[in-house]
């Protein structure tokens, strides 16, 4: 049992760890075009220092860690941080979010590093609309892909973000896709994240108009899916596909929250909707001992707030998915 508890009786036994908020696509509806404005190497935390913050956070009961990003295989030596994490106490279960696109390379080593199960972002099939989507070459994604389910990983949850007039008719192509590769499927309604210069939130799809189109030709039963996550999943009969239904917007998930962020610069986000943040980085850097830092991580879950209001202030939340985490 985690002994953090957060001011709602929430146990927070799980963490998303940003290790760059760097990305080598520019999806139109995650950063801006154009947009350079990422944080200098010198404000990240080094590797000694994410350590100790895990290090603690395993010491207080939490037992996942995604590592994510901005886009995690950018950052260097990737596979050798998953080792060093893998082996401290209490953590058992690590998994990444990736888009895939260096993935070939690094699969097997971080396999090797400790790491079981990832989520890759997939929003089309197509490659032309791929493209302009993330500005990035799909063939890429799909080699990663291959080359992870080679190296063993699983499961290989395909993240969609359904779009309005962007890539909702995927919807079902998404789905055999799937089906034949044996990974399973998330949907995920778009958030109004950093929307100046990012588009979100005019191309929202209520995931309920999916799920009703996808009954027309699938047999769904419920399913069930291991993992900390708040996707409410179905099963298609007849199949092995599980497919995920993350409704941030249309049905929050907020009383089952179990998560905080810590974002490559040492900022410790409690929830990715409202701005409430703890600095760890300054306290890192100025000697703090492994008690003092246990201390201050309590303290910060203290500031967990209740729920997001993307739906009363959408406007509200000026930073963009990249830098907070996915
Ligand atoms: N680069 C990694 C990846 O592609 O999975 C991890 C970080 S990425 C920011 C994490 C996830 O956030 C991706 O699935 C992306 O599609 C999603 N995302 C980014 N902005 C979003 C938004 N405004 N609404 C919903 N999902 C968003």
């Amino acid at each position: 049992m985690s002994q953090l508890i957060d001011p709602h009786g929430r146990s927070i036994d799980y963490i998303r760890l940003s290790v760059t908020d760097r990305c080598d696509l520019r999806c139109f509806y995650c950063l801006p075009k154009g947009f350079k404005g990422f944080e200098e190497p010198e404000h990240w935390l080094s590797f000694d220092e994410i350590e100790r913050v895990i290090r603690a956070f395993g010491a207080l009961g939490t037992r996942r860690v995604r590592i994510t990003g901005g886009e995690p295989l950018v950052r260097k030596n990737l596979p050798a941080l998953a080792a060093r994490l893998q082996s401290l106490p209490g953590i058992d279960d690590l998994s990444l979010s990736t888009n895939a696109v260096q993935l070939t390379r690094h699969a097997e080593d971080l396999y090797a590093g400790g790491i079981r199960r990832l989520n890759i972002s997939l929003d089309s099939l197509d490659k032309k609309r791929f493209q302009e989507i993330t500005g990035g070459k799909l063939e890429k994604v799909i080699d990663g892909l291959m080359a992870a389910k080679a190296a063993g990983f699983t499961p290989i949850k395909i993240n969609m973000v359904v779009m309005k007039g962007i890539n909702e008719d995927e919807v079902e192509t998404m789905v055999d896709f799937c089906i034949k590769h044996d990974f399973t499927l998330r949907f995920i309604e778009t958030m109004p994240m950093g929307t100046t210069g990012c588009d979100a939130v005019n191309h929202y799809v209520d995931l309920q108009t999916v799920r009703t189109k996808l009954k027309q030709r699938f047999d769904l039963v419920p399913g069930v899916m291991p993992g900390g996550g708040p996707a409410r999943y179905l099963q298609v009969a007849g199949t092995d596909l599980r497919i995920g239904f993350i409704t941030p917007i249309s049905q929050h998930f907020c009383e089952t929250c179990n998560r905080v962020r810590l974002s490559v610069d040492g900022t410790l986000y409690l929830c990715l909707g409202q701005d409430n943040k703890f600095e760890l980085r300054p306290l890192l850097r100025n000697g703090i001992s492994d008690d003092g830092l246990q201390e201050a991580i309590q303290h910060a879950i203290t500031l967990k707030p209740e729920r997001h209001e993307f739906n009363e202030k959408p406007s509200q939340v000026v930073r963009f998915m990249s830098v907070t985490g996915g």
